[in-house]
C-alpha cells in the first residue's frame, strides 16, 4: 500500500510540474502574441430592452494563435494576472478599442459606449487613472463612448483607492460597471459609498440549467437593488427569448447574449451602426 502512496504522489507531482510547463511556454508565446499582433479584440452588443436598440458594447479579447486558432480568454487571463502581463495587455486593449470606437464615430455612425474588461491587478496600478487619461488624449475618443468594466474583487482592494478613481472616472465621463455581479465572495456594503453606474447579472444567473427558480429570484433581485440604488442593470448570457421576455417583465435595462449575437470582429460588428 505504502508503495502505491508514492507511485501516486510521483504521478501527482510530475502532472503538476507538466502544467507549470505547459503554463511557462503558454506565457511565452503569449508575450511574443503582443508583439506579433495575433491579440485582436471582438465586440459584442448591449441592447436596451425597451427600444429594443444596440445601445453599445462589450469588447472581449481573442488570440488568434498561429495553427490552434482563436484560444479564449479565460484559458490566459488568469496567468496574465498571475504573471503582470496583464499590464502591456490591458494597455493594448484599452487603445486598440479606443482607436476603434473613434474610428466608428470619425465615420459617421452613431456614438455608442464601448466597455472594456479591466482587471484588479490593473485597476490597482497607481498611475491608472493617468493611463486611461492619456489612451483617451492620444486617441481623441469621449470619455463619453467609454465604460470600464471592474469586478467585485477590484473594488473590495483598496477601498478608499477605488473609490478616488471612480470618482475621478465619474468626473470625466467614464462609466463603470460591476461584472460577473453576486458571483464574489464579497458583501454589496461597498456599494453604498461607490458612484458606479451599472450591475451587470452574470450569466450563472441567467442560463437554462436546474435551480431555475432560485435563480431566476436572485436575477430580480439583483434588478431590484440597481434600481433602488439608482443604479442601471445589464443582463449577460441571455440566449432564448424566454430569458429575454423574464428580463423584460422584471424590469432589465439591458441584455447581452448569443440570442442577439456572439462576441464578433470589428469588420462585422458594423451590422449593429447605424
Ligand atoms: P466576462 O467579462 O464576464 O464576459 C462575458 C463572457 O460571456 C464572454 O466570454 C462572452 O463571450 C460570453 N458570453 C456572452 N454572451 C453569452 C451567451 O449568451 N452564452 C454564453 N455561453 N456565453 C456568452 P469570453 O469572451 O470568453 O471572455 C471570458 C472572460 O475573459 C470575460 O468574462 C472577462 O472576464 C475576461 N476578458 C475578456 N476580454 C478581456 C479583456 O480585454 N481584459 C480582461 N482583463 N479580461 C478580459
Ligand atoms: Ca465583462
Ligand atoms: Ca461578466
Ligand atoms: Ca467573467
Amino acid at each position: 500500500a505504502k508503495g502505491n502512496g508514492g507511485n501516486c504522489y510521483y504521478v501527482y507531482n510530475k502532472a503538476l510540474s507538466e502544467k507549470q510547463m505547459e503554463n511557462l511556454i503558454l506565457i511565452n508565446e503569449l508575450r511574443q502574441a503582443l508583439e506579433n499582433n495575433e491579440l485582436i479584440m471582438f465586440y459584442q452588443p448591449i441592447i436596451d430592452t425597451v427600444k429594443g436598440q444596440v445601445v453599445g458594447m462589450e469588447a472581449l479579447l481573442r488570440w488568434n494563435k498561429p495553427e490552434q486558432g482563436f484560444i479564449s480568454p479565460d484559458k490566459f487571463i488568469p496567468l496574465a494576472e498571475e504573471t503582470g502581463l496583464i499590464i502591456p495587455i490591458g494597455e493594448w486593449v484599452l487603445k486598440s478599442v479606443c482607436i476603434q470606437n473613434k474610428r466608428w464615430i470619425d465615420r459617421g455612425y452613431n456614438a455608442k459606449r464601448v466597455f472594456v474588461n479591466i482587471s484588479a491587478r490593473q485597476f490597482q496600478q497607481k498611475d491608472f487613472f493617468e493611463k486611461i487619461i492619456t489612451i483617451l488624449n492620444e486617441t481623441g475618443l469621449d470619455p463619453n463612448y467609454l465604460g470600464l468594466e471592474i469586478t467585485e474583487t477590484t473594488v473590495v482592494q483598496d477601498i478608499k483607492y477605488t473609490i478616488e478613481i471612480l470618482n475621478k472616472l465619474k468626473d470625466i465621463g467614464v462609466s463603470i460597471s460591476i461584472d460577473d455581479f453576486g458571483t464574489g465572495y464579497s458583501s454589496f456594503n461597498y456599494l453604498k459609498d461607490m458612484k458606479v453606474d451599472g450591475l451587470k447579472i452574470d450569466r450563472s444567473f441567467i442560463g437554462e440549467t436546474n435551480n431555475n427558480c432560485r435563480k431566476r429570484a436572485i436575477a430580480k433581485t439583483i434588478i431590484l437593488l440597481a434600481h433602488q440604488l439608482n443604479l442601471t442593470v445589464t443582463a449577460e448570457g441571455v440566449e432564448t427569448k424566454e430569458q429575454l421576455e423574464f428580463l423584460k417583465e422584471n424590469d432589465c435595462d439591458y441584455v447581452q447574449g448569443y440570442y442577439y449575437s456572439k462576441p464578433i470582429s470589428a469588420d462585422e460588428f458594423e451590422k449593429f451602426l447605424d
